[in-house]
Formats: structure tokens, sequence, C-alpha cells
């Protein structure tokens, strides 16, 4: 009889998930140098989780605080006279709230997509894994690699044939596990190339290769475990998890960065040291020359960043890229209004390397290279409310269109 409680208490515990009873988000905006380099050394403290990251000055920047800190970082930031407000009060809550609003209604059939809800990983795959074989003309899967739980590492490849040696546009979502908003825009681009006969014209000179989720146990580890999980899973010796978007062999470590593995910005004990980096690293070498544009979706914070991250020298090429970027977020503006602030990396938040998206221009051998932070929901974070999804979604897709146009007047029509 003991047993059996004991056994009912463990397993019930195990599948309790994360509480952020108690943690709390500032909104915290830095208006000198000195405030921001104060602020950005919290950035490696367990207690401290930059849930945007920090931008350039006079921008607010949301930080959760575990409750044991909030006293002393409160204390900080008035001894400096540092502009802070509270943004969520208590974590905890606002999740239970947002599940109760955002509770799965239905399973989805398998093999269907929805825009309602989020989808958990093996739905995403039995989406394209179906449109595959029901598009098997148009679409395939490939899998170009496992995650380190063994997960399916599945792109989707969508082209009417022809030439083998078409432009590539490259698209990738959830490399951060948290930032949920960004699969359903892969998904929603998916389902627009391959369902939309009207969009037919848009696969005939480009292939498109688009990878829902580069980090699937970290996605998965989101739904099941810790919400805000952002890393891969991948164990070091005392805390888990790499963040997979510093962890490329450009400019590796440089800056903005952690060696310390418990760190959420975590480098890896090296260049490449996870098999999801790897994959897509493995997969710009065996078509290079071929790829024209990478397009890396994260949330949040209505960004449109090109290279570089890692230093204020703008790329040769500044002048197209912000100039595509402005074109595209005129495209977004005219949906819903959303404006989208447009920039090198590093003209828009502090310095990051090792990310995909300057990889991707320094050795992928890919001009165009853009990261897309799509917008948070409201005063939710990481959580935008799934009935968001929609105008996500429709939004970022007039924007798609612009970055084709582009990607065919110069490499196809030419
Ligand atoms: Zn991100």
């Amino acid at each position: 009889m003991l047993t059996l409680c004991l056994l009912a208490l463990i397993s019930f515990s195990a599948a309790e998930k994360f509480s952020y009873n108690g943690y709390k988000v500032y909104e915290v905006t830095p208006k000198t140098l000195a405030e921001a380099d104060l602020l950005v050394n919290f950035e490696d403290d367990l207690n401290f989780d930059f849930w945007s990251e920090v931008r350039t000055l006079d921008t607010a920047v949301d930080v959760m605080v575990a409750p044991i800190a909030q006293e002393s970082f409160e204390d900080a930031l008035k001894s400096e006279n540092i502009e802070y407000a509270t943004l969520i009060e208590d974590v905890d809550e606002k999740i239970q709230e947002e599940d109760l609003r955002q509770g799965r209604s239905a399973t989805v059939e398998t093999g269907e997509v929805t825009f309602t809800e989020y989808m958990r990983h093996n739905e995403i795959l039995a989406y394209i894994d179906q449109l595959a074989q029901d598009y098997s003309n148009i679409a395939t899967t490939e899998v170009i690699g496992k995650s380190f739980e063994g997960r399916d590492l599945t792109v989707i490849r969508i082209s009417n044939g022809g030439a083998d040696n078409k432009s590539i546009i490259f698209i990738e979502a959830a490399i951060h596990a948290r930032e949920w908003i960004a699969p359903p825009v892969a998904l929603y681009i998916i389902n627009q190339l391959v369902e939309n006969p009207s969009y037919a014209n848009m696969y005939e000179d480009i292939e498109w290769v688009i990878f829902p989720v580069v980090n699937p146990d970290g996605y998965e580890y989101t739904h099941t475990d810790v919400r805000l999980w952002r890393k891969t899973r991948t164990p070091a010796t005392i805390c888990y998890g790499v963040d997979a978007n510093r962890n490329f062999d450009f400019q590796w470590m440089v800056t903005g960065a952690s060696n310390w593995q418990c760190s959420e910005t975590y480098a890896g004990r090296s260049a490449f040291s996870e098999v999801e980096t790897q994959a897509v690293r493995n997969f710009f070498d065996s078509h290079r020359g071929r790829i024209k544009l990478f397009i890396d979706l994260h949330s949040y914070g209505n960004l449109l960043m090109y290279p570089w991250g890692y230093t204020s020298d703008p790329p040769e090429d500044v002048e197209e890229l912000q100039s595509l970027g402005d074109k595209v977020n005129d495209a977004i503006h005219t949906v819903r209004g959303t404006n989208y602030t447009v920039g090198t990396a590093r003209s828009i938040l502090y310095a990051t390397s090792g990310g995909s998206r300057d990889y991707a221009k320094a050795f992928g051998g890919i001009d165009l290279s853009y990261t897309i932070e799509l917008p948070a929901g409201g005063d939710a974070g990481f959580n935008p409310d799934a009935s968001e999804i929609v105008p996500v979604v429709t939004e970022i897709w007039e924007g798609i269109k612009v970055f084709y146009e582009h990607v065919l007047e110069k490499y196809v029509n030419n």
C-alpha cells in the first residue's frame, strides 16, 4: 500500500511541469552604455532569463527574474537610476491562464495542419509527410539528421522538378525551443506553397527548403516540462543544453555568448558540438552555391536583422540587405500596421556571435541572410495567444512573397 502511494506520488510529481511561481518579468530600459553593461552582466546568472535580447540604448528589455533575486535586482536598478517597470507580476499565473485559454480543444487529425493551436513535433512531421504523399510531384521530405534524443530532423523540399540546380530559399524555425510562434510561420509558408494552387508559380524556378523545428528536443521539452526552455537538451556536467544559435563556427564564442554551461547563451564545448547545428551546416555544404536566401525564424521583438551580429562593421552589400528588408517590412505593414525594425543585428542588438545567420553569410555562401524576430503576444511574451497565430502568419506571408520576388529577379531572371 505504502509502495503504491509512493509510486503514485513519484509519477505525479514527474508529470508536474516546472513552476514559475513568483517569477517576475521586468521591463528595463537602459539609457547609457554603462546601464546596458550592468544589465548584460546578469545574463549568466541562473536566476535571470532574458526574454528579449539586450538592445541598443533606450529600448526596453524584458527580463524574467526568480523570486530569490528580485530584491537585489531592484536595489541595483534603483541605485543606478535605471528605468524599469514590472511587465508580468507572476509568470506561473500567466502560463496557467494561457494554458486554460489555449488548451487544446481537439487533437489535430494525423496529417492535418492547424493554425488555431500550437502543434507538437510529431504532428508537424505527420503534416509534412502527408503533404509529401499527397503532392508527391512537388513535395518531398528529407531527414537531414537526428536530434540528440533521436528525433528526426526533417525538412520539406518544395519544387516542381525541372533543373536540379535551382536556386534555393532555405527557411528554419525553432532553433530556440520556446519560441512557439516560429513553427506555425514555417508551416504556413509550406501550407500556402503546397496547398494553395495560386502560388504554384513560386516553386517553378525556385526550390524551397523549410525546416520547421530545428531543435525538436527542446521544443518538446517546452511542451512537457519547462515552458521557457531555450537550448538543446544535451547534458553537460551540471546543466543541460546548448544555445544552438551560438554554436555555429563563425566567430564562435567571440562575443555575446557564454562558456558557462548553465547560461541561456552557452555556446557549447566546441563549435558545432550539437547534432542539430551540424545538420544545418551539412545541408549548407551539400547545396553550396544554390542557397540564395536564408531566413531564421525567432521570437520576439519585431526585428528584421541581417549580418553582422558580432561587429558593427556593415557587410559589403548592406544597401541591398537594408532595402530588401525595408520592402519586406512595407509588405508586412500593409496587412494590419505591424512594424519591424530593420538593420544589421549589431545595430539593433548587443553583440552576438556563433549564430546561423552570420554563419550562412560568412561560410554558407548565402548573401541574403536574415533573422526575423516575430511579434510577442501582447504582454504575454513567448506565449502569444493561439488566436494570434493566424494574424502573424498571414502578414509574414506577404513579406515572404517580397523575399521571393527579389531572389527571382536577382538570381533567376538575370
Ligand atoms: Zn530566438
